[in-house]
Parts: C-alpha cells; structure tokens; sequence
C-alpha cells in the first residue's frame, strides 16, 4: 500500500503546484459552488462514517458501551464460567477459587479473573475483547458526533473538517479511503493557500506513519520510504516559501522534526539522513538545493 500510496502521491504533487498557481484568482460565484462542495463532501463522508461505525458495533460481541460490566461480559463471553469449576475438566473445587491455581483432578492452571475460574486461553480472549472494546470507545464510538456538517464546528474551516474525517477513516482502519480525503477531497475546500499545503502535507505525512504503525510492520525499508516522502513534501513545501521565511515557517520545520522521528524510530544515524536528503535533491534536481540543504541540515543537527 505504501508503494501505491507514493506513486500517487508522486502524482498529486503536480496538481497541487497547479492548484497554487490558480489561488485567488477564482470569482465568487466558483468560490461558493466549492464551498458547497466541500460541504457536500463532508455530509457524505459524515454518512459513510456512521455506517462504518454501525457495522462495527455490530462485530463487537458484547453491545452495550456504556456502564461496563465486566461479570455480565464474562458470563456472556463464557456461559459455562463459575467461581468453583474447572473450565477444562469440569471438576467441581471444593472450595471458592481466588488466585491462579492448577485443578486438583486435570492439573491444568486456572485463572481467576472478577471471581471467574478460566482457563489461560479464555483469560487472554477477555484481554483482547476488552481492549477491542476499549479501542472501539476511546476511537470510534465519538467519531458519529464529532465530524458533523456545521460551520460552526468547524468555524469555515473545512480543511480541518476533512482531516478529522481522514483520522475517522483511520480509525475505522479504512486506510483506502483516509488516504482519497488527504488526497483528492481537500482540494474541493475553496481556497487553498500555502499554508494549507503545509497542513496538508503535515496531515499526510502524519497519516502515512500511523498506517505503517497501524499495521504493525514497520521495517526500516518502509521507514525510508515514508521519510522520502517526508521529503518530497519539504521540497514542494519550501519550493513556495522564499529562502529567507524557511525558519519562520511551521509547517516546514514540523515535517522536517517528522523526518527526525521517524529516523530515530528506524534507528537511522543523523548523518547518514542527512547523506539521504542530499541525495534525494540531487536525483531530484532540487532547483534551491544548497539553501534547502543547508537549513535542513542545520535543523536536523540541532535536534
Ligand atoms: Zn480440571
């Protein structure tokens, strides 16, 4: 997915350029069908989510989010679960069990778990539904209310609205579609200025390493590629900024700490980063190279 995820990437650049270029210069009338697109777009992606999150609850075994009950989730998960029988061997203990122990008749461990006697095996499928559970509460049961079509919640800023609609995606672990909003649905947001490329690039770049965390398979091959792509954005990113304004600009000097992140988490040395970004300007016959270079170079050092 990634490899896909850059080649497109590779592509949107040029549209992007494109898009700067027409900055301002659109009338009002086409300034108000795109915010009415915009909003469209957020009202059917806002539908889409909920869907999403209906289907979801559904999968979940135990229903009920709220007032958890972890005895009647046991009950529900184990029918045959009591606080004195074996749960291998249906022995009878002759007293209450407390703690872990091994059954007097099979000799296989119990565990205990809110004065339920388990197995192991049953003790980790718990584990994990409640941590689904939990990930389910803390992630996705909000994102219904949050992403509501209204101006007033996001004060006009529809950017941000498409961004938190990407993170719902992700969530929601529908990487496909996350990935179309940071890609494809931004630019129907009425005006996009320099800085929105910043937050857009931040945004992209932030969502391409959680997919990769996500999934748990972070090798230092992927690593590389997704700091490349950290690069391709700081690239287009100070190709619109004058030399001089590279310090004062946020959006820059975030992806470049970004960059820094993620070389740390691939156990990559500062210098042989460093060595990257050079090589990367010079395959990409990167126009400010040496200004680039060196304030990228500076910033890394003095992280
Ligand atoms: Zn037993």
């Amino acid at each position: 997915m990634i490899k896909a995820l850059i080649e497109s990437l590779l592509k949107s650049l040029r549209l992007v350029e494109k898009k700067i270029d027409k900055t301002g210069k659109g009338s009002a009338i086409k300034a108000k069908d795109s915010k009415n697109k915009a909003l469209e777009l957020i009202e059917s992606h806002q539908k889409n989510i909920n869907q999403l999150v209906h289907q979801y609850s559904k999968k979940l075994k135990y229903s009920g989010l709220d007032d958890y009950d972890y005895k009647a989730y046991i009950k529900e998960l184990f029918p045959e679960a009591d606080s004195e029988t074996c749960p291998h061997c249906k022995n009878i203990f002759d007293r209450v069990v407390k703690r872990a122990r091994n059954c007097d008749q099979c000799n296989k461990k119990v565990v205990v778990r809110q004065g339920f006697v388990l197995t192991e095996n049953q003790a980790d499928q718990l584990q994990e539904q409640i941590e689904l559970r939990f990930r389910y509460k803390s992630s996705i049961s909000d994102l219904r209310d949050n992403i509501k079509v209204s101006d007033a919640l996001f004060d006009g800023d529809y950017l941000r609205a498409l961004f938190e609609i990407g993170n719902a995606y992700k969530a929601l672990e529908q990487y496909d579609m996350g990935w179309s909003v940071l890609n494809r649905d931004v630019f129907e947001v009425k005006r996009l200025t320099n800085d929105d490329i910043g937050r857009i690039y931040e945004e992209r770049l932030g969502f391409l390493r959680d997919e990769a965390y996500d999934k748990n398979k972070i090798s230092k091959k992927d690593m590389i590629k997704i700091i490349n792509t950290a690069f391709v954005f700081i690239v287009n990113l100070a190709n619109n900024i004058s030399d001089d304004q590279y310090w004062v600009n946020s959006h820059l000097i975030n992806l470049i700490l970004d960059c820094d992140t993620l070389r740390l988490n691939a156990k990559i040395p500062k210098r042989e980063l460093i060595i990257m970004f050079d090589q990367f300007c010079t395959q990409n016959k990167v126009k400010n190279r040496n200004q680039l270079r060196k304030f990228v170079i500076e910033q890394i050092k003095g992280l």
